[in-house]
C-alpha cells in the first residue's frame, strides 16, 4: 500500500513516510492509493477482539510497511484502561430502539481527538526510526480547542518530540482553555492567536509548506510534522471505532451481519466523517453518512448544491470544535470521488485559496448527493435538543453530539428511514458544562469547575477524573500573538536562529 499527495498523483510514499511528513511538499494530504478490502467474516471475527485486536487488524490493511509487532507495540500503549475510563475503549450506549450513541470520549482529555491522538505519538515515533530519520519531530497544531489538548496529552515528554499549540483566543470552551493552558511536559508549548480556528490553520499550514522555514528547521536538526487530521496517522485511528462499532452491534445482536447502518457525525473539519467513509469503502455495511454541522453550515450547503463557498459570516457558537469553514479533508474525499484527478484537485483547491468557492463536477454531485445527507443547526436548536434527550431518555449530550441528534432527527422527518443509526457522540458534556447546564435550565453562576458540580447533580455521566484534576494545576502559558507572528512564535520556541 503506497499514499498519494491529493494534488500529485505522481508522488508514492510509504505510510511511514506519509505519516512523519503529515502533509505532502505540494500541499497536497496523503490518501491510500486504494481502500483495502474487509469481509463481514473479518467483522463477524473482530466481534470477538478486544479494540486494541481490532485496531491491529485495520492497521495492517493500512500501515502496511509496519511489522505486526510494532503495529501490537503502537496498539497496546495506546488502547488500555490506564489511558481509557472504560475497557471497551469506545462505549456504545442505546438511546433508543436502533439509535446508539458511539461515546468517544472516554480518553484522557474527554473528546474523541483522543482516539487517534493516543496512538499517534506511537504510530510516529515508529515512522521515524522505520525511515532513519535522524531529526527531532516539531509537531504544531491548529486547534478549535480539543485537538489541542489531546496532542499535547498524546505527545508530552515523548522523547525526540516538541510540539506547539495555537489556539484561538476567544474560540474555545474556559475547560478547554484550562485544559491547554495548564499543560505540564517539558517538551510543550501553547499560544493563543487574535483570529478564529481558520486562521490558526492556515497559519500552520503556511509554516509547514514555507521551503525557507523547513530549511532552517533542517539546518537545526529539525522538522515539522502534524497532529491535525490532514496527518494520515490521525484519520486512520478513526476508521477503526466505525469497523469496530459495526461488530460489536452485530455480536450484541443488535443488527444482522450485512444489515446496513446510517451513520452520524457532528462535523468540522470533515476527518471524524471521512473516516466513516473509509470504513464504508472497506466493506462495512452503511446506507447513508449524515454530516451535521452548526450554523457554520458550509458543507450543508456544498454536499446539497455541490458549490463550496466559504465566503460568509463566522459564526462564535456552543459547539466550537465545528466552528469551521474551510474543512481540510473534504480534498481526500474529492480525490477519491473524481478518481484520482490531481489536475482537478489543484484546480478547486486553487479556487478556494484564490476566491474562496469552487463547484465540483455533476458526476460528483452526483455520488455526494449519494453517499452523505446533509443538515445544521443553530445555537437554540442544540439547546432544545439536549433538553429533549435528557428529559426523555436520561442521556446528557454534549453541544457537538446534540449538533447530530438534531440533524438526525430532521433526517428521519424528511425520509421517514428506519435504518439502524450510529450517532458520533464527540465529547464529553463535562467540557462544555456551561452551556449544557443552560440549555437544561439551570443558570448557575460559577467558575468552570463549579459549572462541573452542578452538571455532576443532575447527569449521571460520573466527572471526568481528568477535568476535575485540572482545579489545582498552575496556569503556564499566557501568550497571546497576532496571526502573523506564528512563525516568530515557533522560531523562538524552538531557538532557532
Ligand atoms: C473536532 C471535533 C468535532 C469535529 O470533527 P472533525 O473531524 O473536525 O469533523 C466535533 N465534535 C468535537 C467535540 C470535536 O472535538
Amino acid at each position: 500500500m503506497f499514499y498519494k499527495s491529493t494534488r500529485n498523483s505522481d508522488v508514492n510514499v510509504t505510510s511511514a513516510q506519509a505519516i512523519a511528513q503529515g502533509i505532502s511538499e505540494d500541499g497536497g494530504l496523503f490518501v491510500p492509493s486504494e481502500i483495502p478490502a474487509i469481509s463481514l467474516d473479518d467483522i463477524k471475527a473482530l466481534g470477538e477482539k478486544s479494540y486494541a485486536e481490532r485496531a491491529l487488524f485495520i492497521f495492517s490493511k493500512y500501515l502496511t510497511d509496519y511489522t505486526e509487532a510494532e503495529i501490537r507495540y503502537c496498539v497496546e500503549g495506546a488502547y488500555n484502561t490506564k489511558n481509557f475510563d472504560t475497557e471497551n475503549i469506545a462505549e456504545l450506549a442505546h438511546l433508543f430502539d436502533g439509535t446508539y450513541m458511539l461515546e468517544l470520549w472516554h480518553g484522557p482529555t474527554c473528546a474523541f481527538k483522543d482516539m487517534a491522538l493516543q496512538i499517534l505519538p506511537y504510530l510516529l515515533t515508529t515512522a521515524i526510526k522505520k525511515i532513519n530519520l535522524d531529526k527531532k519531530v516539531v509537531i504544531l497544531v491548529a486547534t478549535s480547542g480539543d485537538t489541542g489538548k489531546a496532542a499535547l496529552e498524546g505527545f508530552k515528554d515523548v522523547p525526540g518530540t516538541e510540539i506547539l499549540v495555537f489556539y484561538p483566543d476567544n474560540g474555545v470552551s474556559a475547560m478547554q482553555k484550562k485544559q491547554m493552558t495548564t499543560q505540564e511536559g517539558e517538551n510543550v508549548g501553547v499560544c493563543a492567536i487574535k483570529g478564529n480556528f481558520d486562521d490558526a490553520q492556515n497559519g500552520v499550514k503556511a509554516i509547514f509548506t514555507n521551503k525557507e522555514i523547513g530549511e532552517k528547521l533542517s539546518e537545526n536538526g529539525m522538522m515539522f510534522s502534524s497532529a491535525n487530521s490532514i496527518n494520515w496517522g490521525r484519520l486512520a485511528p478513526q476508521i477503526i471505532y466505525y469497523v469496530s462499532s459495526y461488530a460489536q452491534l452485530v455480536k450484541d445482536g443488535e443488527i444482522e451481519a450485512g444489515e446496513k447502518i446510517n451513520i452520524v457525525v457532528p462535523t468540522g473539519n470533515f476527518g471524524n466523517i471521512l473516516a466513516g467513509y473509509y470504513a464504508k469503502h472497506m466493506g462495512v455495511p452503511v446506507n447513508k453518512l449524515i454530516c451535521a454541522s452548526n450554523a457554520n453550515n458550509v458543507l450543508t450547503d456544498f454536499l446539497t448544491t455541490g458549490i463550496y463557498d466559504r465566503n460568509r459570516p463566522f459564526h462564535a457558537t456552543i459547539s466550537p470544535s465545528m466552528d469551521i469553514l474551510i474543512s481540510s479533508n473534504l480534498e481526500r474525499l474529492l480525490y477519491h470521488l473524481s478518481g484520482g484527478n490531481d489536475a482537478q484537485i489543484r484546480e478547486w483547491f486553487g479556487a478556494l485559496a484564490a476566491s474562496g468557492k469552487y463547484e465540483v463536477s455533476d458526476d460528483v454531485k452526483t455520488m455526494l448527493r449519494d453517499e452523505f445527507y446533509a443538515g445544521c443547526c443553530d445555537d437554540t436548536q442544540t439547546k432544545a435538543t439536549i433538553k429533549e434527550y435528557y428529559d426523555k431518555y436520561s442521556y446528557t449530550c454534549d453541544t457537538h453530539t446534540a449538533v447530530a441528534v438534531k440533524v438526525y432527527e430532521d433526517y428521519v422527518k424528511a425520509t421517514g428511514d428506519k435504518t439502524k443509526t450510529v450517532i458520533a457522540s464527540t465529547a464529553s458534556p463535562y467540557k462544555f458544562s456551561g452551556s449544557v447546564l443552560s440549555a437544561l435550565g439551570n443558570t448557575a453562576d460559577c467558575d468552570e469547575f463549579g459549572l462541573v458540580e452542578e452538571l455532576a447533580k443532575v447527569s449521571n455521566i460520573p466527572v471526568p477524573a481528568s477535568l476535575a484534576a485540572l482545579k489545582d494545576k498552575e496556569i503556564r502559558f499566557t501568550k497571546v500573538i497576532d496571526k502573523t507572528e506564528m512563525k516568530d512564535f515557533v522560531f523562538n520556541s524552538l531557538y532557532v536562529k
